[in-house]
C-alpha cells in the first residue's frame, strides 16, 4: 500500500494532472500554501500576481498565525480562527497543531470543542465532512457517492446524542468527528485526505435547538426503534461498499446505542467505539504504569490481577474499562469470573449487586453477590479497593473521606478521576495528593496543573484517549485489519505503559509527555498491526520492516517542492 496516489499536500508532485491551477489552487486547502508558494510554483500553477511578491517560509507563516491566535480573547475565538486556517491551508494547520499540541489540543478538542458544538450553528462558516439525515434513508449510497475522494481510511461518525458530557447536541455534534479526525492526523499522521467526519442527523430532543432558527440539523425528534436500526444498517452497508478499506469509529452515541452498535457490528466490519474501547485502553495503560511506578520506587511488584477496582459510574467508559481489565487479568491467569470479581461498580443507585432488579444489560456481568450498599464511601470501606476510577460525570464525588480511606488502606492508592470536563472531575489533583499525604497515584480525564506540596512537585497524569485511538487507527489502516479486537486495545495499553520512561516516573508521571505522542502512536500502530498480521486479520501485504513502514506512512506536513 502506498499513499502516493493520495492528494495529500505532501505528495502532490506524484499527480500533477490532478493539481488545481490559478485561484483554484489558492482555494483548495489540501494544496494551498498561500504566501508560502515558491517562485517556481507560482510560475507553474499560474499564481503570479495572485499573491504578494514576497515568499514566506512555513515557519514565518506559522509565527504569524500563532501571533494572531494568541491575541484572541477567548478559546472559542481561537477555535474559529483555527477552523478558518484548516479551510485555507491544511498543511500549515497541521504543522502548527503538531508543533504546539499541548497548547492547541484543548482548543481543537476538549474542552473548547464542547463549547463550539453548543454554538455550532452560530459559528458555522463552511461545512466539513458529510451530513446524512434520516430524510436521506434509502439514498445513503447516493450521498456517499458525492464525496470527492475514494480512498477514505478513517471515518468518525456520530449521531450527536451524547456529546462529551453535554448531552444531545444533534447535528451540532459534528464538531466532535471533525476535531477527533484532526487528532488522528496530528497524533498519528493519518493523511487528512484519507479521513472523513460524518454526522448521522436523525433529529434531536434538544428543545433549545429545535426552536433555534440557526440550528443546522433537522429539528424534529430523534428517529427511534426499528427505523433507527434500519437507518444505521443502511449506513454501514453503504459506507463499507463505497470505502472498502475504511475504519469506522463510533463516537458519542448515547449509552443504549453505543453498546448495541458495537456488539452488532464489531465482528462484521472494521469498527470500534472510542468512548468504550479507547477509554478502556488508556485507563488500563494508566493502571499498568501505576504498578510499574510502585515497583520502580522499590515498592511491591504487583500484578494487575491482584488489584481490586471500584468504579463510580457504570456507563460506556466504566464498563468498557472493566471489560478490558478483565481480558488483561485473564491473560495473567485468572478465570473470567475471578477477573470480573475484582471489578466492582457503584452507579447512581448504589453498589451494583446481583439482587438489584434495575440493572441495564451491560452492568449484569459485574453484579456480584453482595448486600446492597447505598453510597460510595461505604463501598470503599467494605471492599477496600486498591484503585478507584471515577467515570460518573458527577463532580466532587471522591470526597475527602473517600480519598482519606483510600490512603488508609493503601500505601500508594490509585485514584483516577476521569470525568470531563475539569468541572465534572470526581476530585482535583490537589485534593488527591493533599488527603493522602502525597501518596496518591492520580490521573484525570481533563488536564490539571502540577501541584506543589511538602516541597515536592506532583505531576498528575491525563488519561487522554488521544494516546490510544490515533495509534490504533494507524495500525488498523496500515495492516487493513478486518476487525479491531480487544487484543489490539490491550496491546495498545501495554505499549503506551511501556512508553512511560524512567524519567517520567521519577516525576510521578504515568503517561508520556504529550510532545512525544507521534512516537507513542507509531509504537502502538506497530503493535496493533503486528497482531493483525499474526492473527490473519490483515488485508494489506506485510512489510519487511513494519516500524519503518509505519513511520513512512505517517503524514508529515511540510512544503516539499511541488515542481
Ligand atoms: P455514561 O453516561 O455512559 O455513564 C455515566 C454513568 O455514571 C452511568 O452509569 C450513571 O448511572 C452513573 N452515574 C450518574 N450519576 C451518578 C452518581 N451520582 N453516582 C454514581 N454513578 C452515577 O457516560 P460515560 O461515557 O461512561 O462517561 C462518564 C464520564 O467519563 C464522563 O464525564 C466522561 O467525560 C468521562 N470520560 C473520560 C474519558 C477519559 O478520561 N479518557 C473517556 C471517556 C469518558
Amino acid at each position: 500500500m502506498s499513499t502516493s496516489s493520495m492528494p495529500t499536500a505532501t505528495t502532490v508532485t506524484d499527480i500533477p494532472e490532478a493539481m488545481p491551477h490559478g485561484v483554484n489552487m489558492l482555494h483548495n486547502p489540501l494544496f494551498n500554501r498561500g504566501t508560502g508558494f515558491s517562485a517556481a510554483e507560482r510560475e507553474a500553477f499560474g499564481l503570479r500576481g495572485l499573491l504578494p511578491a514576497r515568499v514566506l517560509s512555513m515557519q514565518d507563516q506559522a509565527a504569524r498565525i500563532l501571533e494572531n491566535l494568541r491575541k484572541k480573547p477567548t478559546d472559542l475565538e481561537k477555535y474559529v480562527y483555527l477552523n478558518d486556517l484548516v479551510d485555507r491551508n491544511e498543511t500549515l494547520f497541521y504543522r502548527i497543531l503538531i508543533d504546539n499540541l499541548e497548547e492547541l489540543m484543548p482548543i481543537v478538542y476538549t474542552p473548547t470543542v464542547g463549547q463550539a458544538c453548543q454554538q455550532y450553528g452560530h459559528i458555522f462558516r463552511r461545512p466539513r465532512g458529510l451530513y446524512i439525515s434520516s430524510e436521506d434513508a434509502g439514498q445513503i449510497a447516493e450521498l456517499l457517492a458525492n464525496w470527492p475522494i475514494d480512498d477514505i481510511r478513517v471515518i468518525v461518525v456520530t449521531d450527536g446524542e451524547r456529546i462529551l458530557g453535554l448531552g444531545d447536541l444533534g447535528a451540532h455534534g459534528m464538531g466532535i468527528p471533525v476535531g477527533k479526525l484532526s487528532l488522528y492526523t496530528a497524533c498519528a499522521g493519518i493523511p487528512p485526505a484519507m479521513t472523513l467526519p460524518i454526522m448521522l442527523d436523525v433529529g434531536t430532543e434538544n428543545k433549545q435547538f429545535q426552536t433555534d432558527p440557526l440550528y443546522i440539523g433537522m429539528p424534529h425528534p430523534r428517529l427511534r426503534g426499528e427505523a433507527y436500526d434500519a437507518f444505521i444498517e443502511e449506513f454501514m452497508q453503504a459506507v463499507t461498499a463505497r470505502f472498502p478499506q475504511v475504519l469506522v469509529q463510533f463516537e458519542d452515541f448515547a449509552n443504549h446505542h453505543a453498546f448495541a452498535l458495537l456488539q452488532r457490528y464489531r465482528d462484521h466490519y472494521r469498527v470500534f467505539n472510542d468512548d468504550i474501547q479507547g477509554t478502556a485502553a488508556v485507563t488500563l495503560a494508566g493502571l499498568f504504569a501505576a504498578l510499574r511506578l510502585i515497583a520502580v520506587e522499590g515498592g511491591p511488584r504487583r500484578k494487575l490481577s491482584e488489584q481490586r477496582l471500584l468504579f463510580l459510574g457504570a456507563g460506556e467508559a466504566g464498563v468498557g474499562i472493566a471489560d478490558l481489565v478483565v481480558s488483561a487479568m485473564v491473560e495473567e491467569g485468572l478465570t473470567p469470573e475471578e477477573a470480573r470479581g475484582r471489578c466492582w461498580f457503584v452507579d447512581s443507585h448504589g453498589l451494583v449487586v446481583r439482587r438489584r432488579d434495575d440493572l441495564a444489560a451491560h452492568k449484569l456481568p459485574y453484579a456480584h453477590e453482595h448486600p446492597p450498599l447505598a453510597d460510595f464511601l461505604t463501598a470503599v470501606e467494605e471492599l477496600r479497593p486498591t484503585a478507584i476510577i471515577g467515570v460518573s460525570g458527577q463532580p466532587r464525588t471522591f470526597t475527602r473521606e473517600v480519598i482519606e480511606r483510600m490512603g488508609k488502606y493503601n500505601e500508594r492508592p490509585i485514584i483516577f478521576a476521569l470525568s470531563n470536563p475539569t468541572s465534572k472531575s470526581e476530585c482535583t489533583a490537589e485534593e488527591a495528593y493533599t488527603f493522602t499525604g502525597g501518596r496518591a497515584i492520580f490521573a484525570s480525564g481533563s488536564p490539571f496543573p502540577s501541584v506543589k506540596l511538602y516541597g515536592k512537585t506532583y505531576n498528575p497524569g491525563q488519561g487522554n484517549n488521544s494516546y490510544i485511538f490515533p495509534g490504533v487507527g494507524l495500525g488498523v489502516v496500515v495492516s487493513g485489519a478486518r476487525h479491531v479486537t480487544d487484543e489490539m486495545f490491550e496491546a495498545a495499553a501495554r505499549t503506551l505503559a511501556a512508553q512511560v520512561t524512567e524519567t517520567d516516573m521519577a516525576n510521578g508521571r504515568i503517561y508520556p509527555e504529550l510532545s512525544r505522542i507521534r512516537d507513542v502512536s507509531a509504537a502502538i500502530a506497530t503493535a496493533v498491526a503486528e497482531i493483525a498480521f499474526r492473527e490473519g486479520l490483515a488485508t494489506e501485504p506485510e512489510p519487511d520492516d513494519l516500524p519503518g513502514y509505519v513511520r513512512e506512512f505517517m503524514f508529515n506536513p511540510t512544503y516539499d517542492p511541488m515542481v
